[in-house]
Formats: structure tokens, C-alpha cells, sequence
């Protein structure tokens, strides 16, 4: 079956893409298992060098990649061109920090000398998702690549066209054969790829359902893997919050890549002292948001990336409804070519409601109210996910205290949850494991050798 790429603000197909075949799977994977001890002899100076070539290509062809995306997967233009300079920062945090977060570790032993070493690990396989189709591979493959490890990219069916434009930028950019390649196979062919003792390691974006999947089958094979999965990241509003603030970041972290993020605000959890009027100042803020075509830098709400998640989405609403949340505002899909879903406002979410015990990747915000402060923190915590989480207050020591106190991966006080090449990113619970960026996120795949020399 080929990979169809279609516009979600038009529904129109836009390109069918063909997988490839066995023989050229097989010629992609034995690339990279012969460039890894090449590339892996390099200095990382050497492949540093790679890394900033890379950044240089990224920003050369900002607007080029941007529109590549928005018309695949819909998201707005601005955005598209936002993430294609975050991929070069990314690219080039490594490729000017790598040499020092790899550096060997003198340890004190018996030995004369005696050190952890940081050397790679082989090919990894990165699995993954579309809403971030350029973010998310850069994220895990400038540290694996600065590291020494080749990468195979098995990205989403939906983007194809994203996947060949990423591999053509390495190409581009000057990497030897078999350092970074797209693969072109579904999910089920991505299975063996797991399985194939040519890939020492994978890191996979997406659904929690897809990162049992495969972590099960990398695990048969005793491989390493990081996981980051779905989120349902709370944001706490205490009774002292600068509320202008809280509502302003509140949209932005619940509508940006219309609702389409890990790291999406999607709980909100307001004290009872303040909740009537966050509600009233979040709904005016909605109202504002305006839904139209992606690559109209005046459009403010975009199109879901696929029409199956649009129905599924519609489903998690109505079961919320039916479970006794009360719609504010939205709550069905946009009468209009193209897969919008109304920007939603659900109160009175509680337990039982899939607003509250899944995730919703979609435009849709849900107000849970929570007595106190307490109260608040246990309704955080009351969650299979554990990925980010925000808290809003003007006493910085008491949003430390509850932040500290949140089970996630990661926490912010007054601050959109957002990840950054200098700060490792990921999950706890069902959200996953292993840590992204930062030195953290370097050695994932690393084997961190003990030397120890008489
Ligand atoms: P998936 O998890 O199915 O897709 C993510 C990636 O995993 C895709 O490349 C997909 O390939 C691949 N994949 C899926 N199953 C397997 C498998 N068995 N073996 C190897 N690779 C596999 O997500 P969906 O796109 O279906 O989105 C569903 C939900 O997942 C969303 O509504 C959201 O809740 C969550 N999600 C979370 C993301 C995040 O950032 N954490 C990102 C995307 C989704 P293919 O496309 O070919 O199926």
C-alpha cells in the first residue's frame, strides 16, 4: 500500500508516496550498520560539523520546509516555521556541547586511573509521530548522530513527503552513506526493523498503544528503547495566580498545533475561589481564536492532522458529555471542507470521563475544580500519564513546593511546559521512559564503558 499524504484543511490527497521494497529495506539497514563503525571512529568534533551543516540547510530552506509541513499535516504556517528553527538550535546545542557532555568520567578506584567512556551503541530506529514531523526527529537524532550512531527514521504513514525532506537534508548537508536514512514502510513492516539485529536501539514518539508494541518486541531482543508517549498534562491555577497571564498561556499550551502536543495543557485544575472567573476569561479567550487555512498567517486554529482523529476525538467529547461534563463552548467537528474541530470548553470534568482519564489530542480544554490546594494536587497526580505539568501562583516558593510534588517528568512555575535542547525531556508512568535532550538525552544510547588501566 502506498503512504498517502493528504491536506487536512482541504481533505484532498495531495501525493501517494510508494514503500519501499525488501531489497531496498535491506540495503538501508546494512548502510547503516556499515557507516556506524565509520562515523562511530569519527571524532565528535567531525561530526559536529555534520550538525551545523544541517542547521545552516534548516534555516536556508525555512520557508520551503514550513509549507511542506503545514500542507501535510495542517499546522499553522507560523508554527511550521518556529519548529524548523527550533530543529536548528537542537542541531547545533550538540553539535557545540556534545564533546563535553560525552567527555570521559574520572572515577577513583584501585585502578592507576580508572573512567566511564562514552561510545555508541550502533544504528537506532526512530519511530516517529506527525504533529511535530520535523521537532521530533531532530530532537532524537542530533544527539545519536553526535554521538556516533546512525539513525533510521520510520516516520508516521501520513507524512511522507516530511520524512524524504528530512533524509534530503542530510544528504545535502554532506552525510556519508547510511549515517541518517528514512525508511518508508508502514508500522507492521517497522515491527522486523525493531526486531533486526542490525538496530541496536529505537526511540519512539506516539501513542502509548504503539510504544507497548514496540518496546515488547525490543525487549524480546534485549534492546534499549526510550519511550515518550501521550501525556495529560495538568495546569494548576491556584487562588493568587496572575490570572492574565494563566489564561493567555493556557491557550496557547491547549490550541497551539490545534491541541495536537504531547506536552499540551489538558487538564486545567482551578481552586473553587477563583474558578467562575477563569472559566469566563478562558471562554472569551477561545472565542477569539479564528479557524481558517493553515498558511494564512491570520488563522489562529488549525486543522486536525487526520480525520480518524478527528472522529476519535468527537467520540471522547460526547462520552465526556454523556459522563456529566458541561460543554461551555465547541463540541462538534467544524461544518467546513477539512477536518477542524471546533475549540472546545468543557467544565465539571471528573473522574470517569474520558476528558479526565485519557488523553484528548484536539482542541479541547477541560476545567476540573478542585477545592484547595490540596485538593488540586491530588487531581494532578490522578492520572495514568506522568509527562508535564504547570502551576500558577505569584508566590514562586509555594509553586516550587507543589511542583516539586507533582508526578511527572516535567514541571513548570508560571511558564508554558515546553521542551529545550539544555533540558532533558520525558515522561514516568504510562507517558514512558528515557529522558530527550540535554546531557540526559545524549546518553540514552551510549555504552558508558568502564576503563580501568593498572
Ligand atoms: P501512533 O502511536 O500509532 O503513531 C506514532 C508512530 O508509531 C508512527 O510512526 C506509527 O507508524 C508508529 N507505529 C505505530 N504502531 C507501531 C508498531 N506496532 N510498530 C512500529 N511502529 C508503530 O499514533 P497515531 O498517529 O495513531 O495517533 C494516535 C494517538 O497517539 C493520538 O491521538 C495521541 O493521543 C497519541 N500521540 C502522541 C504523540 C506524542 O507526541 N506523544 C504523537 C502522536 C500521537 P504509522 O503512522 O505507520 O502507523
Amino acid at each position: 500500500m502506498p503512504l498517502q499524504s493528504i491536506n487536512p484543511y482541504t481533505g484532498e490527497p495531495l501525493e501517494k508516496i510508494e514503500t519501499i521494497d525488501e531489497t531496498a529495506l535491506e540495503a538501508a539497514l546494512d548502510a547503516a550498520a556499515r557507516a556506524a563503525s565509520a562515523w562511530g571512529a569519527q571524532t565528535v568534533a567531525e561530526r559536529a560539523r555534520l550538525l551545523h551543516q544541517v542547521a545552516e540547510l534548516l534555516r536556508a530552506r525555512t520557508r520551503e520546509l514550513a509549507r511542506c509541513m503545514t500542507l501535510e499535516m495542517g499546522k499553522l504556517i507560523g508554527e511550521a516555521e518556529a519548529e524548523i528553527g527550533k530543529c536548528a538550535l537542537v542541531c547545533d546545542y550538540y553539535a557545540e556541547n556534545a564533546e563535553r557532555l560525552l567527555a570521559d568520567v574520572p572515577i577513583a578506584s584501585d585502578a592507576s586511573r580508572s573512567m566511564v567512556i562514552h561510545q555508541p551503541l550502533g544504528p537506532l530506529l526512530a519511530v516517529m509521530p506527525w504533529n511535530f514531523p520535523f521537532w521530533q526527529v531532530f530532537r532524537c537524532a542530533a544527539p545519536a548522530l553526535a554521538a556516533g550512531n546512525p539513525v533510521l527514521l520510520k516516520h508516521a504513514s501520513n507524512v511522507p513527503r516530511c520524512a524524504l525532506k528530512i533524509e534530503r537534508l542530510f544528504e545535502d548537508a554532506g552525510a556519508p552513506d547510511g549515517v541518517f536514512s528514512t525508511l518508508l514502510i508502514d508500522a507492521h513492516r517497522a515491527e522486523a526493523v525493531v526486531a533486526d539485529p542490525r538496530v541496536r536501539g529505537v526511540s519512539l514518539t506516539g501513542s502509548d498503544a504503539a510504544g507497548r508494541r514496540v518496546a515488547s518486541i525490543a525487549g524480546e531482543h534485549l534492546k534499549r528503547t526510550v519511550l515518550e508517549l501521550g501525556g495529560s498534562d495538568a495546569f494548576v491555577v491556584l487562588e493568587d495566580a496572575d490570572l492574565d497571564e494563566a489564561v493567555a498561556t493556557a491557550v496557547r499550551s491547549r490550541f497551539t498545533n490545534a491541541g495536537q502536543s504531547c506536552i499540551a495543557a489538558k487538564r486545567f485544575i482551578v481552586v473553587d475561589a477563583i474558578a467562575e472567573t477563569f472559566v469566563a476569561r478562558l471562554r472569551t479567550a477561545i472565542e477569539a481564536l479564528v479557524p481558517g487555512d493553515p498558511l494564512d498567517p491570520k488563522t489562529t486554529l488549525a486543522p486536525l492532522a487526520r480525520k480518524d482523529l478527528r472522529h476519535s476525538l468527537h467520540e471522547q467529547v460526547l462520552a465526556s458529555l454523556d459522563a456529566g461534563a458541561r460543554l461551555v463552548l465547541g463540541g462538534q467537528p467544524l461544518d467546513c471542507p477539512g477536518w477542524f474541530y471546533a475549540a472546545t470548553l468543557l467544565d465539571a470534568v471528573g473522574p470517569g470521563m474520558p476528558a479526565y482519564d485519557d488523553e484528548l489530542f484536539g482542541p479541547v480544554a477541560a476545567v476540573l475544580r478542585a477545592a484547595d490546594e490540596g485538593e488540586a494536587l491530588e487531581i494532578a497526580n490522578d492520572t495514568r500519564f506522568g509527562l508535564g505539568g504547570s502551576v500558577w501562583t505569584r508566590d514562586s516558593d509555594r509553586g516550587e513546593r507543589f511542583a516539586r510534588r507533582m508526578a511527572c517528568g516535567c514541571t513548570f512555575v508560571n511558564g508554558l511546559v515546553k521542551s529545550d535542547p539544555r533540558l532533558p525531556f520525558g515522561g514516568i508512568k504510562e507517558s514512558g521512559y528515557g529522558r530527550e535532550l540535554g546531557a540526559l538525552g545524549i546518553l540514552e544510547f551510549v555504552n558508558a564503558k568502564t576503563l580501568w588501566i593498572r
